[in-house]
């Protein structure tokens, strides 16, 4: 029936709109206000035609009250003529090309846990539990958009129940498409190292392994972890050997919030993190005597964290009392292994057994690894529940532009349509697997946006592997240099075009004329930048080695302020980890310059402060120099060392010379910490006061230092200033910055 006050109108919305539980959202607030008509997913996102007398509360509603994990981009309406019509219907899905922001993990959600603690529910103790709020949905798309017909569920025909569920609109699990039951669903299973399963509960099972101290691999949402008792050193030690992983931080699983908090301190935000929906790896500090083997991360008090995500996780924890190591199950920095054949393949002698399940796993994903700093969010790596990542552009993007981003902690970004897409954390590439893993990646994220690749952006360093990717893969491409790229990521996450003070410091880049950058100071916009600041080049001894050991860099600082007889006559942390002439030989490589190639990393000059105070002489994996002193940092010390500033060369020498007057007495260590970081924050200082009125920009690896990024927020909280917070701030976030320049200059 018509009458004077109907409209109709067709609404298109772009967004994180499907997979979310959004077109049951649309169909009661469609019965609410009395409004007609249908929605639809459509490549774009959805699409709603609408007529009523109350479209303006309908669209109201739309706007203000969106399911928990929905996020509208845009929303646009046109005027259509109304017609003869009642009811309101949701439609099949539209295939086609796709623009749609890819739905993400969510963990088990307070409704699901409910019937799952629930004797009387027929979801009771289900380990695949989910709905239209939670559960697995990037890693088992095979295209979008995200319906079960075009995921890895297919294979699992829906009994009556199921069905009936997901055919009800008034239903939780309406059009939830991972949904299924004991009756219908996935299995679970146990294998031993060979692959052969094994009789009996496979939970029992794995829950009796791991209280005799064994490894074994659990496959979650987006791939296995490794997992062992957290609480038990020669668990922990066991598998630090077979993994071949001598100190880097592994994660650990609690059973529940409180277990969690009688292990590590966390703030208000770092809760919230934790017991959130996507509940990731959150770096916490770990409290002393809190039951967590030492070996879980040695030498630092920080411990990566997290609640179980998965109701399969649930389930283990029902019968084990203490935390679980939960690192992902792959060989040192390789991608994250997601098939049991892979880990029998290649982990076989590293596991006891393997707690498997049938739903196949499309896209691989890592946990998320996130830190606090001044109550913000640093990502450190992005993967479950926060990747792929969908940044909305204000105008569609003339060409589609793929970057390929740097060597380490690898990832890709895509622009097409109205999005630029950030792929989850890959790996280091070099490895057969990482670069499979690269391109496959590139692969699905051309498959889901139906993207070509008219230009590639990629690291002007010659021997990435994504470099030779570009040149081989692509008729245009361009290099965009690294740190310019770290400034570029960081103004892609928040929109920026316009001119911008940008430090971009890291452990290395390649810089103009085959430079090792890494303390870069640019005044920058989407177009170009030009370098304005530098930390003074200083020799890395023995190239690579010095990486490796932070003595060796501390040195040649050292020789560019004395004689060799004075350093030879230091009683110093750095001079006692050489002998006598192995400090006169690389006096030699230093002053012949013979694989010493230069350097202006600010990463490395943490390396050498690490060893000039005694914290650390060689380094088990990159970053650790920065993670130990921080750990020590006496961080009420505020006066920054000397330096100096010589058109734009920050020379740190009189630095240098202060921290060899302390450092012979180990006491000095924590003053030694806190006024370095005072000192880098004061380098920032020096030439943001030259530029008062550009906002300020930071990315590279070193704001992964938490002391570091808290004195920055406190020292710029009144001037514009950004840094990443859900992109990942390391060499994983570079792809998005290099698209960012391609997409303000093709
Ligand atoms: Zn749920
Ligand atoms: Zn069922």
């Amino acid at each position: 029936m018509r009458s004077r006050g109907v409209k109709r109108v067709r609404i298109t919305i772009r967004g994180i709109v499907q997979g979310v539980g959004f077109r049951p959202f649309i169909y009661r607030c469609a019965k609410r206000w009395g409004v007609s008509g249908y929605v639809t997913n459509t490549p774009e996102g959805v699409e709603i035609d609408a007529q009523g007398e109350r479209l303006e509360n309908f669209i109201e509603e739309l706007k203000t009250a969106p399911p928990i994990h929905a996020r509208i981009d845009a929303l646009d309406t046109a005027e259509l003529p109304p017609c003869e019509r009642s009811g309101f219907e949701i439609r099949e899905s539209q295939e086609g090309s796709s623009t749609a922001a890819i739905p993400q993990e969510r963990a088990m959600c307070a409704a699901c846990e409910a019937e799952f603690d629930d004797p009387n529910d027929r979801r009771y103790r289900y380990p695949f539990i989910n709905c239209t709020d939670c559960g697995p949905r990037y890693t088992i798309m095979q295209i979008p958009p995200y319906d079960r017909v075009r995921t890895s569920m297919k294979h699992f025909a829906m009994c009556p129940e199921c069905e009936a569920e997901y055919t009800d609109p008034s239903s939780r699990r309406y059009h939830a498409e991972p949904i299924s039951c004991p009756k219908c669903g996935p299995r679970v299973r146990f294998l031993d190292p060979s692959g052969e399963e094994r009789e009996g509960d496979p939970l029992q099972r794995a829950a009796t392994m791991l209280k005799e101290g064994k490894i074994i691999a659990l496959k979650g949402l987006g791939g296995f972890h490794l997992m062992c008792d957290a609480t038990c050193d020669e668990a922990v030690g066991e598998l630090r050997r077979r993994k071949r992983r001598a100190a880097k931080p592994l994660a650990v699983m609690f059973g529940s919030l409180e277990q969690l908090e009688r292990s590590v301190r966390i703030g208000r935000t770092e809760r919230e993190l934790i017991t959130g929906a996507i509940r990731p790896i959150v770096i916490a500090d770990a409290r002393e005597g809190g039951g967590v083997s030492s070996l879980v991360a040695p030498g630092i008090d920080r411990i990566g964290v997290l609640l179980p995500y998965t109701p399969l996780h649930a389930l283990l924890f029902e019968t084990i009392d203490f935390p679980l190591v939960a690192t992902s199950a792959n060989i040192s920095d390789e991608p994250i292994i997601a098939r049991y054949e892979e880990i029998v393949r290649r982990l076989g002698g590293v596991v006891d057994g393997i707690l498997d399940h049938d739903r196949i796993i499309v896209n691989p994903l890592d946990d998320s690894v996130v830190q606090v700093a001044g109550e913000k969010t640093v990502m450190l790596r992005m993967g479950r529940g926060y990747a792929p990542h969908a940044l909305p552009l204000s105008r569609p993007a003339r060409k589609s532009i793929l970057a390929v981003g740097a060597h380490q902690k690898s990832a890709v970004a895509l622009a097409v349509g109205k999005n630029l897409i950030l792929s989850p954390h890959i790996g280091d590439l070099g490895s057969i697997e990482a670069d499979e893993y690269f391109e496959r990646t590139v692969h699905t994220l051309k498959r889901f946006y139906r993207g070509k690749t008219d230009v590639m952006v990629h690291d002007p360093h010659p021997l990435y592997s994504s470099t030779r990717y570009a040149a081989e893969h692509a008729a245009h491409h361009y290099a965009v240099q690294h740190h310019y790229a770290h400034i570029l990521t960081c103004m892609a996450e928040y929109g920026l075009t316009q001119k911008v003070l940008g430090f971009a410091f890291d452990g290395t880049g390649y810089g103009e004329n085959g430079e090792l950058w890494g303390g870069e100071v640019m005044i920058a916009d989407v177009h170009t930048y030009e370098r304005i600041g530098f930390i003074k080049p200083f020799a890395l001894l023995g190239g690579d080695k010095a990486v490796r050991e932070p003595r060796r860099i501390a040195l040649s600082l050292l020789f560019e302020r004395y004689s060799l007889e004075e350093v030879m006559g230091m009683q110093i942390p750095t001079t006692w980890a050489f002998l006598p002439h192995e400090i006169r030989q690389l006096h030699h490589m230093w002053s012949k310059k013979l694989n010493a190639p230069m350097s202006t990393s600010m990463g490395r000059l943490f390396d050498a402060v690490a060893s000039l105070g005694g914290f650390v002489q060689h380094l088990d994996y990159e970053g650790q120099g920065g993670m130990i002193m921080e750990r020590h940092a006496d961080l009420s010390v505020d006066a920054p060392f000397a330096f100096e500033v010589n058109e734009g060369s920050i020379d740190p020498a009189a630095m240098i010379g202060e921290i060899v007057k302390l450092s012979s007495d180990p006491a000095n260590k924590g003053v030694i910490a806190g006024r370095f970081l005072a000192t880098v924050e004061a380098m920032i200082g020096r030439f943001a006061d030259v530029h008062p009125y550009l906002p300020i920009v930071v990315g590279g690896g070193v704001f992964q230092n938490r002391a570091l990024m808290e004195r920055v927020y406190r020292r710029f909280a009144d001037r514009p200033f950004f840094a990443q917070q859900r992109t990942p701030i390391n060499d994983g976030g570079i792809a998005l910055g290099q698209a960012w320049w391609g997409l303000h200059n093709s």
